[in-house]
């Protein structure tokens, strides 16, 4: 029996554990911290051993292969022991992708990955196909390989996933962007990064397809440099080539080598030009599996909004509050200040991951009259913004930055909670901060 070791015990852990078993692997998960009550009592019923708060490494380097959880960085003692013994590390995608027979679909890049993949599962279902979700969204993939059998897969894939992927090819690959994020992880090395996430096209082949951004200077540059086999088809409001997605005129045309499509966004529930990107991207993943103009149209109206995400949350006594609590970077922020239709009291703040302020100077002197500062150390955000806003104050309590929003706000405004940065000083995640936010706003 082949040995699995499984390092972390979280979702990719679980779903690992649970796709070895069934696939007959000897299967031990190790987890330096602890594991939720949840995924242990699911191990004990499956019969899949554990151990918690520890990594006993004689038992780990036994393994035939090891799947080392996205969440773990390279540095660690573990790892390190691992990969010099020569002990084969892979990711959870790759495992699943070994088996499963479905078509694969990635989507990767530093923001809109999960609207883009809710929206092309979207439209693959309505359109009648066998499709399922998985990946950073929800369950893993793994999970899902063990228990339900998709003729296709959307996945939700986050660089860290792609780090140790071996053979891992999806038939489309998109890339929605590339901006700073996660850099602690890289070594504070843009480039590392960015080749990361180019990573989901390594091994593809040329009858697979690689859907990518072309308004995105950095990947431009970057695939010019990659060495993919995949054909690579464009989209973008810049895009000019004779192929691919553009938009103009409230319709997306998408050209491919036989046909022109158009398809009218004028009822697209979605605000804001980065949603249209994110559509452009999901309409050409629905050509080139031949889904038709009708049912492509008819699921992008019926495409219900994502939580947390450019939300319209109410409009109170004419004051629309959005809660973009996912906005955990800048240009997340800068998509959501460029979507205001007027003038915004802006709440912004919490854990910065070495933020740039500059690229939203033009955009906050134009559109916000008050910046309310959410989080334990304010002082960069302050320091960035009082010479284009004077109106800042601070405060450590969601319930406060909504009263004061409130106060703030005249009539036609808006109040938009678009953080820029990580929630964990102050709440538990970005969907707590998000939910804070609702909760306050309906208590006004
Ligand atoms: P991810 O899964 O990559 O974090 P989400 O779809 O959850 O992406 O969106 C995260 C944040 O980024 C939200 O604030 C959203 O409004 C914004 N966003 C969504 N799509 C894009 C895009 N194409 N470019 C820039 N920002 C985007």
């Amino acid at each position: 029996m082949k040995k699995l070791v499984i390092l972390g015990g979280g979702e990719s852990g679980k779903g690992t554990a649970i796709l070895g078993h069934k696939m007959g692997y000897d299967v031990f998960l190790s987890d330096a911290g602890t594991i939720s009550s949840e995924v242990k009592s699911k191990l004990d019923a499956l019969g899949v051993s554990w151990e918690e708060k520890l990594h006993s490494i004689d038992r780990i380097l036994a393994a035939d292969i090891v799947m080392k959880s996205p969440g773990i960085p390279e540095h660690v003692a573990v790892v390190k022991q691992l990969r010099a013994a020569g002990v084969s590390i892979q990711s959870e995608i790759e495992f699943a992708a070994q088996h499963s027979k479905a078509k694969l679909i990635g989507i990767t890049g530093s923001n809109g990955k999960t609207t883009t993949t809710l929206l092309v599962h979207h439209l693959l279902k309505e359109a009648g196909l066998n499709v399922g979700i998985a990946g950073n969204i929800g369950e893993s993939f793994a999970q899902k390989v063990a228990e339900k059998n998709h003729a296709y897969y959307v996945l939700e894939i986050s660089s860290f996933q792609l780090d140790d992927i071996q053979n891992f090819a999806p038939e489309i690959a998109v890339i929605t962007n590339i901006t700073p994020d996660h850099l602690d992880r890289y070594n504070d090395d843009f480039s590392l990064y960015v080749k990361s996430k180019l990573r989901i096209a390594s091994n593809q082949r040329y009858n697979q397809f690689l859907l990518f951004n072309a308004d995105d200077p950095v990947l431009i540059e970057a695939l010019q440099a990659s060495s993919t086999a995949a054909q690579k088809i464009p989209f973008g409001y810049t895009n000019t080539s004779p192929l691919g997605a553009s938009y103009a005129n409230e319709e997306i045309k998408i050209i491919e080598q036989k046909s022109t499509t158009m398809i009218s966004t004028t009822q697209f529930p979605l605000q804001g030009r980065h949603n249209l990107l994110n559509a452009m991207a999901a309409v050409s993943v629905a050509r080139l599996l031949d889904i038709s103009k009708d049912s492509i149209r008819e699921s992008l109206l019926s495409f219900t909004k994502v939580e947390h995400r450019l939300e319209n949350v109410l409009k109170i006594q004419n004051r629309t509050y959005i809660n973009d609590s996912k906005a955990t970077n800048v240009n997340a922020t800068f998509y959501a200040l460029e979507s205001m239709e007027g003038q915004t009291v802006w709440i912004v703040g919490g854990i910065d991951k070495g933020n740039d302020y500059s690229a939203l100077l033009p955009l906050v002197r134009e559109k916000v009259k008050a910046i309310i500062c959410l989080g334990v150390d304010n002082e960069k955000i302050i320091d960035a913004f009082s010479p284009v806003v004077d109106l800042m104050v601070e405060t450590q309590s969601m319930t406060e930055a909504v009263k004061m929003a409130h106060k703030l706000a005249d009539k036609k405004e808006y109040v938009l909670l678009s953080p820029a940065c990580a929630s964990f000083d102050l709440f538990d995640n970005y969907e707590d901060r998000g939910n804070q936010f609702k909760t306050a706003i309906r208590e006004l």
